[in-house]
């Protein structure tokens, strides 16, 4: 039987784990909720991997790097690419809200009130980036600090040249042994998938998804629109790759994504697919993705888009188009600071329905369905970091097209 069980391709395991887990959780109820733990111990060995991962393999992606001018390079288009795709996607959502129009005939009887998010100024975002103190950066999980640090500390590296040679193989053993430790976490994936799966399952049942059933359909549609045609067709007819492969590639992570709602959870999952299956280099990916997990939601773009249209619907506000740019703009700066954690972007959204005078109460109706919007949300925010991985380690000649097909 064990035999058998390690035969299994992992990504058809998880496949395995989400279903019983939602079979279970519609039956079972109440008890299946007593089996979240499962998923938490799994969350928690994936949590402890990510402070360490970013850290090590990105200081040795750019030591690997040494060409500054080819490190510009690949930054300058990781962020073009980054935000062009989160434009495209909350275009996308508010398209869907637009025609689908999922707030026409919803009742509105909450009446929580809840208090907005105001947007911090791009300077203390910006500012903030730069750690005051590295140590505190990796003990809080501050990703972008940790990944300014981690870069500054590469590029020293590399201008130390010889002197600094023990310390540049330290950090690519290091990186090694991350890897390795990545690999043993993922194959507890089945059973943490498992667990969350039923404890969603048994939480929110059928009922509850029924009268928002069409904000929940905009979501996912869109979601599923926005990787097949702006991920698969840029893979396809501009990096001149199998859309197919690439999305086989990367189903693991999509899964542990669309269970654990966290991007930043899912980030070394995602890393260990894009280098093991999709045959990027590391030193690109372990550029890409960690950026790509706190700063690009595409995800995030689409929902607040769709939940934008729906509030504004709902409560009978007529959007203009300079109303719909400038969602399109907030959402698209508010993507870059939020972290990849789960419920992250409900918390966005305050900001973008600020941003356009809409009122706040459609943030408590919409709070009670976020989790399963989360789950389509991350699935998108991690397809589209891996994506973008592809995308550049094809450009840079830095994809293993052996590994990306077989
Ligand atoms: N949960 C999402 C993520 O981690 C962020 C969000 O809430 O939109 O990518």
């Amino acid at each position: 039987m064990w035999a058998l069980y390690k035969k299994v391709p992992l990504w058809q395991k998880i496949f395995l784990g989400l279903v019983l887990g939602l079979i279970t959780g519609l039956i079972f109820k109440d008890f299946a909720i007593y089996l979240k733990p499962l998923g938490t111990l799994f969350l928690n060995l994936i949590k402890m991997l990510i402070v360490p991962l970013i850290f090590v393999t990105l200081v040795s992606g750019i030591t690997s790097m040494d060409d500054l001018s080819k490190m510009k390079r690949v930054g300058l288009k990781t962020f073009f690419i980054y935000l062009a795709t989160t434009a495209v996607a909350i275009t996308i959502g508010l398209a869907f809200g637009y025609i689908f129009q999922p707030g026409v005939g919803i009742e509105l009887t909450n009446e929580e009130t809840v208090i907005a998010k105001t947007a911090p100024s791009l300077i203390d975002t910006l500012l903030n980036i730069i750690t005051t103190n590295p140590i505190s950066s990796l003990a809080q999980g501050n990703i972008l600090q940790i990944i300014f640090f981690a870069i500054i500390l590469g590029l020293s590296i590399n201008l130390a040249k010889d002197k600094s040679k023990p310390l540049k193989d330290f950090f690519s053993s290091f990186s090694e042994v991350m890897f390795k430790m990545t690999d043993i976490v993922i194959s507890f994936a089945p059973i943490g998938i498992f667990g969350l799966m039923a404890w969603v399952s048994a939480s929110y049942g059928i009922d509850v998804l029924y009268s928002l059933l069409k904000v929940i359909l905009c979501v996912y549609i869109a979601s599923l629109l926005h990787m097949i045609f702006t991920y698969g067709l840029s893979i396809k007819f501009i990096s001149k790759l199998s859309m197919i492969k690439f999305f086989k590639g990367i189903i693991p992570a999509q899964m542990i994504a669309f269970t654990t709602t966290s991007s930043s959870g899912t980030l070394p999952v995602t890393t260990s697919n894009v280098v093991n299956n999709l045959g990027a280099s590391k030193s690109i990916s372990s550029f890409v993705l960690p950026l790509g997990a706190t700063i690009n939601m595409d995800g995030t773009a689409i929902y607040q888009g769709v939940c934008a249209m729906f509030v504004a619907q709902a409560f009978g506000v007529d959007l203009t188009f300079s109303n719909m740019l400038t969602i399109v703009l907030t959402s698209t700066l508010a993507s870059i600071g939020t972290a990849g954690v789960p419920g992250a972007g409900l918390i966005m959204l305050t900001l973008v329905l600020t941003s356009v005078n809409l009122p706040l109460e459609g943030v408590a109706i919409i709070a009670g369905i976020d989790r399963i919007l989360d789950m389509a949300r991350t699935t998108v925010n991690v397809t589209g970091d891996a994506m973008v991985s592809v995308f550049v380690a094809k450009s840079e000649n830095e994809l293993d097209e052996k590994v990306y097909n077989s």
